[in-house]
């Protein structure tokens, strides 16, 4: 079943293109991968489903209701974590979420408890004396206190250290396995790679490739960076794959996608001085294979 259709949904902001002609569904119990540079229509995407900025043309349901018509119906049984979150800043952490979860006809307060232990949150603390990463600690307990059985969240992780993310991402996988659809937006291919079942890209307000894991996970795509004691050899920078080679006699930046295997053997025939290998930005990632048109 599908708790989210879109069919052509079109947003126009005047004259800018918001999002234009999305269709694709996300299926009951999937942790959906929504990723895509700064500006490709990802917060528009999950705004327009929120019924927060209407739809300029086509359609989507959540839960089979019509996300306009329907939009206070939906609301209760959704989940959302913006992009930016602001506040009331003279209120307490507790009174925030309290007043949050007053919206809803049940208690959450147990929820509320259980979910500030496991995110590390200060309920005592006035919202003014909290950090950008603590603000967004308190945005996610306010996305989740009324246990939804839709979370929509758009870039969660920016601004959470290491740590925090992977305490966020088993929160996500345990609220998932308990029967929440997921749906998060993010700019890291890396990221949503570790998490999601299904994964949409979009880029300038279309998606231009949706796929399961497994394909995409076969796609990994990395940034070297080597410094050799000798000389460097092509036998490396020659391999299939290989792209935006910045080099000179001993060392060199690549980028990678393939087998990550074969890479390795390569380098284990140098002598090293130092590697750094990084996890490469969604631009540079677009800018090398997808827009040359080469998926495979
Ligand atoms: P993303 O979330 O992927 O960074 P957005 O959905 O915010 O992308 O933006 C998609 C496009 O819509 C961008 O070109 C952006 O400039 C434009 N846009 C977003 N919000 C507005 C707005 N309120 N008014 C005008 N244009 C907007």
């Amino acid at each position: 079943m599908s708790v989210i259709v879109l069919e052509k949904l079109t947003k126009y902001y005047g004259k800018t293109r918001g999002i234009e002609d999305l269709t694709f569904d996300v299926k009951e119990g999937e942790i959906f991968g929504f990723i895509g540079p700064n500006g490709a229509g990802k917060s528009t995407t999950i705004r327009t489903l929120l019924s927060l900025i209407r739809p300029t043309s086509g359609k989507a349901t959540i839960f089979g209701m019509d996300i306009v018509k329907d939009a206070p119906e939906i609301a209760k049984n959704v989940g959302y974590l913006p992009s930016e979150v602001f506040y009331y800043d003279n209120m307490k952490v507790k009174e925030l979420l309290n007043y949050s979860a007053s919206f809803y006809k049940k208690d959450c307060s147990k929820r509320i408890k259980e979910l500030s232990e496991v995110m590390d949150l200060d309920l005592d603390r006035k919202i003014e004396d909290l950090s950008f990463g603590n603000k967004k600690k308190v945005g996610i307990v306010q996305g989740l206190l009324h246990e939804p059985k839709l979370i929509l969240l758009d870039e969660p992780t920016s601004g959470l250290d290491p740590l925090m993310q992977k305490k966020f991402f088993d929160l996500l996988e345990e609220e998932n396995k308990k029967g929440a659809t997921v749906l998060f937006s993010s700019h890291i291919l890396g990221e949503v790679q570790k998490l999601c079942h299904r994964v949409a890209i979009i880029k300038d307000g279309r998606i231009i490739r949706l796929d399961n894991i497994e394909n995409l996970r076969g796609e990994t795509y990395k940034r070297f960076n080597i410094e050799t004691e000798d000389k460097l050899y092509n036998g490396l920078l020659d391999l299939p794959g290989v792209d935006d080679v910045l080099k000179d006699e001993k060392s060199a930046s690549f980028l990678y996608k393939g087998d990550i295997n074969l890479v390795m053997k390569e380098l284990s025939g140098l002598k090293l001085k130092n590697i750094l290998i990084e996890e490469p930005s969604l631009e540079e990632v677009f800018m090398h294979y997808y827009e040359k048109g080469d998926e495979s």
